[in-house]
């Protein structure tokens, strides 16, 4: 009955909600290299899939249709310019449906469970590359958590709603110049003066920061303990006296803009507070959860296609009278590399399992996001090697994941802050 009455809203909210239309007439896809399409090695549709039914299969089949027609034939330009044209992109996406799964109807969401959002995005880890998955992820799963679950009816409406709708684009401040890893210690403020917040201070790494409509900002509105004196505010990001100073030049992520940000006196009316005054720092580390598993469950599906690519490139290239294929420390290696995956993807889908039930996964989702940096690294280095010097070139998606995917071991909490919190839950701490 539950799996009925849930087959049957995603059905009225597609046809509601202009469900990205399956065209049989898909345009033909650049032969280059980085925008080629691979058959992923995720399981297939079987009914018995331990999270996903048939309809979140079919969502991830729609979505294919858009990356594949809208987004990857343009990733290597904008790779090239280093930012995509978030706007469009996100209306896109807004408009079938795709930036708001599990968030409420009234606010434009489908109102599926976060199941769905993780079917998203490991979707969305089929783009041909790292920074626009993370852009659209902090769009959907980074900035927004918080807001729909502890924001007010009139904030919801003001920003979560043209969020999801792809209308407008979000940010998430959270990290500063001298504040990542820590976040208790950050120095941005905002002081109450009659119904408004006067902000100072600034923001550094942000995600979307050149193009962003709103900051979900976090800020100390108190001088009390660290874990009680934050609050996350709504922030315009056209208001008098916010300055994007600079757009950071990066290792990888190129297609992804990442901004400096500074506040000069913002006047924010105080309703634009999410939640209760001195609740931030614990809605942040509530909305991490959901960032960790969002980030583990993207990389899955490149990881597959990386292995895939590397499959079909050592078959064809012969070395030593054989394909690489053949040498067994290749194969080997590449199945040695596909059960790893296999085993963060069982993690991901037992944490997704119990986190939908309403248990809390923090020790799970700090273990995925642990796994995933790490294994990221070791197979991008070692599907990289198989490539001889055609992995050295730019041309290749395997190089180009290489670079993106060393940031998921630094950014949204570094492997040693998950190492920090596993070994909290696993009670090994030293005690004070
Ligand atoms: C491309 C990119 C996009 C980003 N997007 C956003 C965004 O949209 N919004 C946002 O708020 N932030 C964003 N970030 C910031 C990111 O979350 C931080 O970089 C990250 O949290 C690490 O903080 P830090 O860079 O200040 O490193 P630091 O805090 O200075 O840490 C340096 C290193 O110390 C080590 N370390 C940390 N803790 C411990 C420990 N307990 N024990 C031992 N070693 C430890 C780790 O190896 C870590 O990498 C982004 C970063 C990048 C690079």
């Amino acid at each position: 009955m539950a799996m009925f009455r849930g087959s049957l809203r995603l059905k009225t909210v597609c046809v509601g909600r202009n469900f990205y239309k399956i065209s049989a007439n898909f345009r033909l896809l650049s032969e280059n290299e980085s925008s080629r399409r691979v058959t992923s090695t995720a399981p297939e549709p079987t009914g018995e899939h331990l999270i996903y039914t048939q309809e979140h299969f079919a969502l991830k089949e729609s979505l294919r249709k858009l990356i594949e027609q809208e987004i990857n034939p343009h990733v290597d330009q904008w790779e090239a310019e280093g930012i995509f044209p978030a706007h469009k992109i996100f209306k896109l996406l807004g408009n079938a449906g795709f930036l708001g799964v599990n968030k409420p109807v009234e606010y434009g969401g489908l109102g599926l469970d976060f199941s769905y959002s993780v079917a998203v995005a490991e979707e969305l880890g089929n783009i041909r590359c790292g920074g626009i998955p993370m852009a659209i992820g902090v769009q959907s799963d980074m900035a927004t958590p918080a807001l729909a679950r502890f924001g007010s009816d009139e904030l919801k409406k003001e920003f979560l709603l043209p969020t999801i709708m792809g209308d407008k684009v979000a940010c998430l401040g959270v990290s500063e110049v001298g504040a990542g890893s820590d976040v208790s210690s950050i120095k941005t403020k905002a002081v109450k003066k009659g119904d408004e917040y006067v902000i100072s201070g600034g923001k550094m790494w942000t995600t979307n920061g050149t193009q962003a409509d709103w900051m979900c900002l976090l800020a100390n509105t108190s001088d009390g303990p660290p874990h009680r004196n934050k609050s996350l505010i709504c922030l315009p990001m056209n208001l008098p006296g916010v300055k994007v100073a600079r757009k950071i030049t990066k290792l990888g992520m190129w297609s992804s803009d990442t901004a400096e940000v500074f506040f000069d006196d913002v006047r924010v009316p105080c309703r634009n507070l999410i939640g209760q005054e001195g609740m931030g720092f614990t809605y942040q580390m509530l909305q991490f959860q959901e960032e960790r598993l969002w980030a583990a469950a993207n990389v899955v599906t490149t990881m597959d296609n990386i292995i895939q690519e590397t499959i079909q490139y050592t078959q064809q290239r012969k070395i030593f009278n054989q394909p690489v294929l053949y040498h067994q420390a290749v194969h080997f290696r590449l199945a040695e590399l596909q059960t790893e995956v296999e085993c963060l993807r069982s993690l991901l889908y037992n944490a997704i399992a119990l986190y939908i039930k309403g248990n809390d996964v923090t020790k799970l989702a700090s273990m995925a996001k642990l796994k995933a940096g790490r294994l990221a690294r070791e197979l991008s280095d070692s599907c990289l090697q198989y490539w001889g010097g055609m992995g050295f070139t730019s041309d290749v998606a395997v190089s180009r994941f290489y670079r993106d995917s060393r940031l998921i071991s630094i950014g949204g909490g570094a492997d040693e802050v998950m190492l920090g919190i596993i070994c909290k839950y696993m009670d090994t701490l030293p005690k004070k």
